[in-house]
Parts: structure tokens; sequence; C-alpha cells
């Protein structure tokens, strides 16, 4: 009964130790709440789940890595990347800055959903990057692969996310927050793209 449902492919890119496959785990397991269902799908890929969203279905293929390789073929592109980095270490901020530039210079970006995540904000006393800094790129990624329109913004705050035109969600995926927000939030942006398209 699978059969008319589509599927899709997310990428979730970032450093060692963020929670990629956390988060991953985490879509498997977490409850279904009242705006979606959600299926397990034990028999074939253990890391993709149907989602059920405003009566329609369909299904996501989550994939995890430190980053895209650039001799990827283009074809194998996913539908969505899934930027992640952890809030209590700056490092990982700076590789989800770095890999943000690299695949816009590749071209990889555009008609794919973009979204940044900074995960573990349980961990709020050891928090090292702030929303507002999750928001502001530093200064060597200032290059002319940001949309010019976005340097006014960048003065307000979560704009690395804006400055990509990508959305922006902190999570915690220990304490399960925005954790299904999160994957309707990768879904329905998908569904708005392919609608634009
Ligand atoms: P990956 O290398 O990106 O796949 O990271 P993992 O999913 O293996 O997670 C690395 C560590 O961070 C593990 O010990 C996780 O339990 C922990 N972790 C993941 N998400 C969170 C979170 O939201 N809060 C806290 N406190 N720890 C987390």
């Amino acid at each position: 009964h699978h059969s008319d449902v589509r599927t899709y492919r997310v990428a979730i890119i970032g450093a060692h130790g963020v929670g990629k496959s956390a988060l991953v785990g985490q879509f498997m397991s977490s409850e279904c709440i009242n705006a979606y269902d959600r299926v397990r799908n034990d028999d074939t890929d253990p890391e993709s789940v149907f989602v059920m969203l405003n009566g329609e279905e369909s299904e996501l293929v989550f994939t995890y890595c430190n980053n895209i390789k650039v001799e990827m073929n283009r074809n194998e592109l996913p539908d969505a990347f899934v930027m992640m980095y952890s809030v209590i270490d700056k490092t990982s901020f700076k590789t989800t800055e770095d890999e943000l530039a690299r695949l816009q210079n590749w071209d990889a970006l555009r008609s794919r959903v973009l979204i940044v995540v900074g995960n573990k904000i349980d961990l709020v006393r050891s928090r090292a990057v702030s929303t507002q800094e999750s928001a502001l790129p530093s200064v060597n990624n200032r290059s002319s692969s940001i949309p010019p329109n976005c340097y006014f913004e960048m003065n307000h705050g979560k704009c690395l996310a804006c400055a990509y035109r990508a959305k922006f969600m902190e999570i915690s995926v220990v304490i399960n927050h925005n954790v299904d927000e999160l994957l309707v939030g990768i879904l329905t942006q998908i569904r708005l793209k392919e609608e634009l398209q």
C-alpha cells in the first residue's frame, strides 16, 4: 500500500559527536504526535520513516555524514540538507559554516531544502554557541556566495541560516525538544520546494 508514496532523501551533515545518529534514532522511535502519524519501516531500510502529514504519506530516508563528497554525482544529491552543530561545541559550528560555504560554492544547495540545526540545548551551562551567534557568519565566510540582501539582516540574528536562505532550529535530542517539529519541518519544506518547481 506504499506504492504511491514518494520517497525523499535527507542528509544530516555535521561534525563528529554533534548528535546525528542520536537524532535519526529519535526520529525512528519517538511517539507520534497529533499533527502527523508515522509508521516504522522495519522490513526495509532501518533509517527510513513514513510520515503522514496533511493526509499524505511520504517516506524520508536519512543518511548522515561529516561532509558530502564533492565528487558525488549530482543526481545522488539529497532532497534536503540538515546542517547540524552542537551548541556546546564552537568547533562544530565552524564546521557547519565551512561546510555550508563549500556546498554553496559547489552549487549543491540550489533548489534543495536547507535547515541549520543547533543541538544539545539541554546543556544550558555548557553552551558555547549562542542563538544570536549562530546567526552570524564569521568574517571570512562573507564571500560573494552570500546573497547581498542578507548583509542587513546579519546584524539582527539567526542569520547563518538567513544568509543561506535556510530554516533555523535549536533542538535537544536527549530531552526530545523540537525533534518532532524538525521532522515535520523537513517534510513541509520538501513539499513546499516541490510545489514551487
Ligand atoms: P554523531 O557523531 O553526530 O552521530 O553523534 P552521536 O549521535 O553519536 O552523539 C554523540 C554524543 O552526544 C552521544 O553521547 C549522545 O548521547 C550525545 N547527544 C546527542 N544529542 C544530545 C543532546 O541533545 N543533548 C545531550 N546532552 N547529549 C546529546
